[in-house]
């Protein structure tokens, strides 16, 4: 109501640009707060009115009936495309035997999950992962050019307990994968990890007290504990493009590279079998920004098919000074930058910016205007209206930012985003923009519409057929309620490749046909000594997803550790507590994504509204530093509350 909105604190507010138009229609509607009065606040003449107009045209030209049903999911005749092209896979005998944790995944979810248990003395941890060593994420997209958005000092977990000192500020994917192997040789977890296995079937035994696992290298053994850190975006999917199948060329997804075809390798060798080669690029999100520049370098000629351009900020990367990392490196100095970060980043209270990257910026920006309001002024409406003007402003400079790199006017104007920055993963890059001055490289833009139609040796755009010898799908991944999925319960069974059988044969997806229901994203009622690992109905900090792991991680070894301490076997949520924790949760303003006034995409299910279980995509109302205080003093408690040891 209202008075709840007003009452909450301005950090809150500068967390949720979606919800902007719907605040402030309420707080009209109670009456709280005075007229806008932006106007005081200086600031370069944009016309909002004619921005606003111009993104709900874009909007409008790019929602289709079919939403996320519009991607292929890859399977049958198109299962090669998941082929692991990087480890060949290796015969193994089955396992047979009994584990005390076995966690599902080894990206960072698994890695940090694992150290922090062999940390707390829990030795017989086992990883299982569908790639052919650590990494997820990091594993499979090898693509040339990939690097981590987020500062590698607070990105790279267990910096500290390794002794690593990334490279440089953002670091790129081979550094990062070596890292996770560090991680995995460090704690030891090489010696109970199996690769190249994806599970099959998850099911609890309440007699035994212990979850049996069944995967498709024909394992089936148990595990007293499961932590399940599969990954949001692990599952490739294709553009629903007609004629896909039919192609003759080469073709493959970006996070599948075939470095055999295009020589080169990830580290930034150049793709020297693409010289008399002509390659279209269909899709323009994060990772085509990352990998068009060095394709642009190698190709004969390189076609990229947007549909809808990509918010590409400055990147400013440079090198990690010895010296200067010497003398920040004392000890804690990794939480203390992750707490730094987090509280500059989602809108929390820190006296400096010690990343000083493009998301910190955000925030200050915000904060900024925020802060130049009157005291008395400062309103729910206000400080959503401060938003706004932040949120203009920085567009129009990512705009101005086109105009001043790209010298074709015509292709200029066709790279300019017209949505608000969060409507879309906000890119940071030196070298894509740029990229469209070597006229080698073409921008194909599809005003919308998407690739027509792939023929045996052609892509069909606007009518006109572009003949290439092979084509790179940098079409993303299936997030949420990707493809033909009816509940979100189906949707996460289908993502992970299994569905969850809990206590008396109660189905995950069962469970979870009306939305998502947990306690701190983690516990689940009627899924004993099961933890999930991932931030929604936790931090869901946007842009360090490495810090919620990591904190989850630290959870689940105190968890175990205190279950086992106690001569206990098992630990599970209560139906009351689940139930308060929802409550907490729906208490905030709602979700921090996915607004269906942004242009589609997966933040917002590709524009379709996900019905009531939307309301339970969240994360902790009071922001992510508030939760990982808040988780701190719970772990530390002597009772886990609302956990019953069994
Ligand atoms: P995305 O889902 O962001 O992008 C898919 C692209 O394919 C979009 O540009 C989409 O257009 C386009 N597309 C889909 N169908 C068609 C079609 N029929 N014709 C033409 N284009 C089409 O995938 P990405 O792999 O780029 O990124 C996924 C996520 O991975 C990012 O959001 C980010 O979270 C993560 N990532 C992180 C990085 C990091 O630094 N940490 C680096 C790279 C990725 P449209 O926009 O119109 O839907």
């Amino acid at each position: 109501n209202g008075r709840r909105l007003r009452r909450l604190p301005v950090s809150v507010f500068a967390q949720f640009p979606a919800k902007c138009e719907q605040l402030r229609q309420k707080t009209a509607r109670f009456s709280l707060a005075p007229e806008p009065c932006c106007q005081r606040i200086s600031m370069p003449h944009i016309d909002k009115h004619a921005l606003r107009e111009k993104y709900r045209q874009e909007r409008d030209k790019r929602l289709r009936s079919d939403g996320p049903a519009q991607y292929l999911r890859i399977d049958g005749q198109l299962s090669h495309y998941l082929d692991d092209p990087y480890t060949p896979v290796t015969p193994r005998e089955p396992k047979r035997d009994h584990v005390t944790v076995a966690c599902i995944g080894g990206g960072f979810a698994g890695l940090v999950t694992g150290a922090r248990l062999v940390e707390a003395g829990i030795r017989n941890v086992r990883v299982i992962d569908k790639g052919g060593d650590f990494g997820g994420t990091w594993y499979w997209n090898r693509y040339p050019g990939a690097q981590c958005d987020t500062a590698s000092l607070v990105y790279m977990p267990l910096l500290e307990e390794t002794g690593y000192m990334p490279s440089e500020k953002y670091a790129r994917g081979p550094e990062i994968l070596e890292h996770c192997q560090r991680i995995g040789r460090q704690y030891g977890l090489y010696d109970n990890a199996l690769f190249h296995t994806e599970v099959k079937a998850l099911r609890w035994d309440d007699a035994e007290a212990r979850w049996h696992i069944l995967t498709n290298r024909g394992d089936d053994f148990t595990a007293q504990f499961v932590s399940l850190g599969a990954g949001g975006l692990h599952v490739p999917k294709l553009p629903g493009i007609a004629g896909l199948e039919t192609f003759r060329g080469e073709s493959f997804h970006t996070s599948r590279w075939n470095y055999e075809y295009t020589g080169g390798d990830p580290s930034g060798a150049h793709m020297h079998r693409l010289a008399d080669k002509r390659v279209a690029i269909i899709g323009t999100g994060a990772t085509a920004v990352q990998c068009v520049p060095r394709l642009a370098g190698a190709c004969k000629q390189l076609l990229v098919f947007q549909r809808t351009p990509s918010a590409v900020d400055a990147r400013n990367n440079q090198p990690i000074d010895p010296a200067w990392f010497s003398q920040i490196a004392t000890p804690g100095w990794q939480q203390r930058w992750l707490d730094n970060f987090t509280a500059n980043q989602t809108g929390g209270v820190a006296e400096v910016d010690l990343v000083m990257d493009g998301w910190t910026d955000l925030s200050r920006r915000i904060r900024t205007r925020i802060s130049l309001l009157p005291l008395a002024e400062r309103s729910p409406m206000e400080m959503l209206q401060a938003w706004d003007d932040a949120d203009f402003e920085k567009m129009e400079q990512i705009r101005a930012r086109v105009d001043a790199i790209v010298a074709d006017p015509q292709t200029a104007q066709k790279l300019k985003a017209w949505y608000r920055q969060l409507c879309k993963r906000p890119c940071f890059h030196d070298e894509y923009l740029q990229a469209f001055n070597l006229p080698s490289t073409t921008l194909v833009d599809t005003d919308g519409k998407g690739v027509e139609r792939i023929t045996e040796h052609s892509v069909i755009a606007a009518g006109k057929a572009y003949e290439v010898d092979c084509i790179v799908y940098a079409s993303g991944f299936q997030v949420g309620y990707s493809i033909g999925a009816s509940t979100l319960g189906s949707a996460v069974a289908q993502q992970l490749g299994f569905d969850i059988s809990g206590r008396d044969g109660l189905l995950l997806s069962q469970h979870w046909a009306t939305g998502m229901r947990s306690k701190h994203g983690m516990h689940i009622h009627g899924f004993p000594n099961l933890f999930l690992v991932q931030p929604t109905q936790a931090d869901k900090l946007i842009s360090n997803v490495t810090h919620n792991l990591t904190e989850a991680g630290k959870t689940i070894a105190v968890i175990v550790k205190r279950v086992l301490d106690r001569g206990r076997s098992t630990v599970e949520v209560t139906k009351q507590a689940e139930a308060a924790w929802l409550e907490i949760l729906l208490s905030g303003p709602g979700r921090m994504l996915g607004s269906l006034e942004c242009t589609p995409g997966y933040y917002n299910n590709e524009g379709q509204d996900l019905g009531p279980a939307a309301a339970l995509n969240v994360g902790y109302p009071f922001g992510a530093t508030a939760f990982f205080q808040y988780l701190d003093r719970w772990r530390s408690a002597d009772e886990l509350e609302g956990l019953e040891l069994g």
